[in-house]
């Protein structure tokens, strides 16, 4: 399933550049100057990379390298900010991946950073990227637009870590003067693409600049994968995605339960090893009716005792094809003063972009389905 481009640049570390450096019979410093360009001024091409010699940068096109950064297909800018491209790789698979910039003027609370924002010249306090681990999913929540693509194939460590060289580079900001944080949460299942995700994660902090404190990956719930997870030695926070307070509900919505139950799962959430003042986030999405009562706040205090934990709320983002509904607002407040009640810290997650079709795997299966993007607003 991994389609890893040979020839691409991006995705290689430091002791490949120089491995490749040695071979085309350039001196070593080259790798440097070739990782810098790559991952912190995020050229687009090779031709771009003016600290190398012509004769080389001709020599890497002619043994067929090049930086292999995925393209910017669409963007779709909504109301609140939020923009969502689609990315097509190389193979024509396209994925999304989403700029979430939060604290604007409106919204600013003591106005402590606002000296913050003059100096960078943006209206925003932080933005968050959302970046695809996969081309579709094979995880099959029932809730989830991307599971209705199914699988179509692992992204390649140079294909996650190029969507944010593209973002940053489409937004014209610099980790880390600018305060940028990046979820997994995406289309795919990021421990599903193990060593991908995880080599794109020390890409990031070493050659893009975001550390992994300002990352999080989230996971459907593959235990096997959280237990390699918890001993790498730089990873993202983890979040895993509940959905459901009981086995029975849990693998209604999400089958993967049947071979990972809620026993195992919270075992392994429990066996976490956390980072001082580290929480654990648990994702639930409410369906209407379906998970949101009282009762299954309950259940959820429950489940997750013993785990140094957060509950991040989100109402279901409807979209075609999916038979859930999204509760009322009271419906959500009084499930999440439960939470907070017994002592477990619980927020609600404001949908973002959902002019432009926000949810997970929304855009690509609206596109796919309607042929079209009316309502939406496209740029470039
Ligand atoms: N496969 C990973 C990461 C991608 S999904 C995972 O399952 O965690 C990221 C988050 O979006 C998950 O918490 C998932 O439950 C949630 N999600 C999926 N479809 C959604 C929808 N239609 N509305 C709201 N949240 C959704």
């Amino acid at each position: 399933m991994d389609q890893v481009r040979p020839n691409s640049l991006l995705g290689l570390q430091l002791p490949e550049l120089a491995a490749l450096v040695e071979e085309l019979g350039q001196p070593s410093y080259r790798a440097r100057q070739l990782f810098e360009a790559l991952y912190h001024q995020r050229v687009e091409t090779a031709e771009q990379i003016s600290t190398l010699p012509q004769d080389f940068r001709r020599s890497l096109a002619e043994n067929g390298f090049s930086v292999g950064r995925p393209e910017i297909e669409k963007k779709f800018v909504a109301n609140d900010g939020t923009v969502r491209y689609l990315v097509s790789c190389a193979d024509g698979q396209t994925v999304e991946t989403v700029w979430m910039p939060e604290g604007d003027e409106g919204e600013m609370g003591d106005g402590s950073d606002a000296g913050d924002q003059a100096e960078a010249g943006h209206n925003w306090q932080r933005a968050t990227i959302c970046v695809s681990s996969q081309a579709g999913c094979a995880v099959d929540c029932q809730f989830c637009l991307t599971a209705l693509l199914g699988v179509k194939r692992n992204l390649s460590a140079g294909e996650i870590v190029g969507q944010v060289c593209a973002v940053l580079r489409d937004q014209k900001v610099s980790p880390p003067e600018d305060r940028i944080n990046l979820v997994f949460m995406g289309m795919g299942e990021p421990l599903l693409n193990f060593d991908n995700c995880m080599k794109a994660v020390r890409l990031l902090v070493e050659g893009v600049g975001i550390p992994e404190s300002r990352m999080t990956l989230s996971t459907a719930g593959i235990v096997p994968r959280i237990y390699d997870f918890g001993a790498e030695a730089v990873r993202p926070k983890l979040a895993i995605s509940l959905n459901a307070s009981n086995d029975e509900l849990r693998t209604q919505l999400m089958p993967i339960n049947k071979k990972w139950n809620l026993a195992v799962l919270l075992e392994a959430a429990r066996a976490f090893p956390l980072r001082a003042r580290e929480r654990m986030t648990f994702e639930y999405v409410l369906l209407a009716d379906v998970n949101d009562s009282p009762q299954n706040a309950r259940e959820v205090v429950e489940l997750v005792r013993g785990v140094r934990a957060k509950v991040n709320l989100i109402a279901l983002n409807p979209g075609p094809g999916i038979a859930f509904g999204t509760p009322a607002t009271e419906r959500v407040l009084a499930f999440q003063k439960i939470l907070v009640g017994a002592g477990l810290p619980a927020f609600i997650r404001r949908p973002r972009g959902r002019d432009i079709y926000a949810a997970c795997g929304q855009l690509k299966r609206t596109l796919e389905i309607s042929g079209t993007e009316s309502g939406m607003v496209q740029l470039g």
